[in-house]
């Protein structure tokens, strides 16, 4: 029953999400006007406004100008419906919960945005500075030491910052233009003060090996050409995501693994 109550909210939260990715961008208001198509501004009545559903209704398709409706509003729709599973599943009905959800629901839409538009918004990151307060006040109660509680969210911010400043300055000089933008180093600090640093190290490398290995695949498949740029953010956004799941497993393995 719980479980049937998450996937139906889930999937609620990612049909907002789909007008957040669509309009932010724009400029436009995210409360009014209702949805409607994009092409002939067709206004949805609630039942083409049900996810996943009416998009099967009707056929993928506006029912007014028969236009076809991007699969993306589909896949963000799962997509957070399967965010919210698994950290239903990892944590629980708990205030965990609920943050985690906020957060990586904040992140689906930086992580679209960024992929239709090649930009982070400023006012997205400032958004995400309401979870990130939670984390850190219930991190700061668990008292001082020089790598944990809130010192290690400090450090974070300041060494995936800098570091991400870093790597974008050598990529420039590389490639003799923009590889790394400041939307990406910003949302890299903002990441670092998230997760601390251990954990925003652990994403970052989450984010650059998977980020090579589709690099290489779309290389060979020729979709990309080399200097070509390349939006950072959804792979941060990933190793975001799989840290959250997994992080602290990955960190003891790894610890066990060396010693
Ligand atoms: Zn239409």
């Amino acid at each position: 029953m719980d479980l049937a109550f998450i996937i139906v909210f889930g999937l609620m939260v990612g049909s907002f999400l789909n007008v957040c990715i669509y309009r932010i961008p724009r400029g436009e208001s995210i409360v009014f006007p209702r949805s409607h198509c994009p092409k002939c501004n067709y206004q949805l009545k609630a039942w083409e406004n049900i996810p996943v559903l009416s998009f099967i209704l009707l056929g993928g398709r506006c029912n007014s100008c028969k236009t076809r409706i991007s699969y993306q509003y589909i896949i963000v729709e799962v997509l957070t419906a399967l965010i919210f599973i698994l950290m239903y599943d990892r944590f629980g009905l708990t205030g965990e919960f609920v943050v985690s959800v906020f957060l990586l629901s904040l992140l689906v839409i930086i992580t679209f945005i960024d992929l239709d538009h090649q930009i982070i918004p400023n006012k997205l990151l400032l958004v995400c500075l309401i979870p990130t307060a939670y984390i850190l006040i219930l991190d700061s109660l668990k008292g001082p030491g020089i790598f944990s509680g809130i010192l290690s969210h400090i450090w974070g911010a300041l060494g995936l910052g800098l570091g991400f400043l870093f790597i974008g300055l050598f990529g420039e000089f590389i490639f003799k233009k923009e590889s790394m933008g400041m939307g990406d180093v910003k949302y890299a600090a903002l990441i670092g003060l998230i997760l601390g640093w251990q954990k925003g190290l652990l994403a970052s490398a989450i984010a650059f090996f998977s980020a090579t290995i589709l690099l290489i695949i779309f290389l060979l498949l020729g979709k990309v050409s080399l200097g070509q740029r390349v939006p950072f953010g959804p792979f941060l956004s990933l190793g975001v995501f799989v840290t959250i799941l997994w992080g602290s497993n990955i960190i003891h393995w790894y610890l066990k693994f060396l010693y």
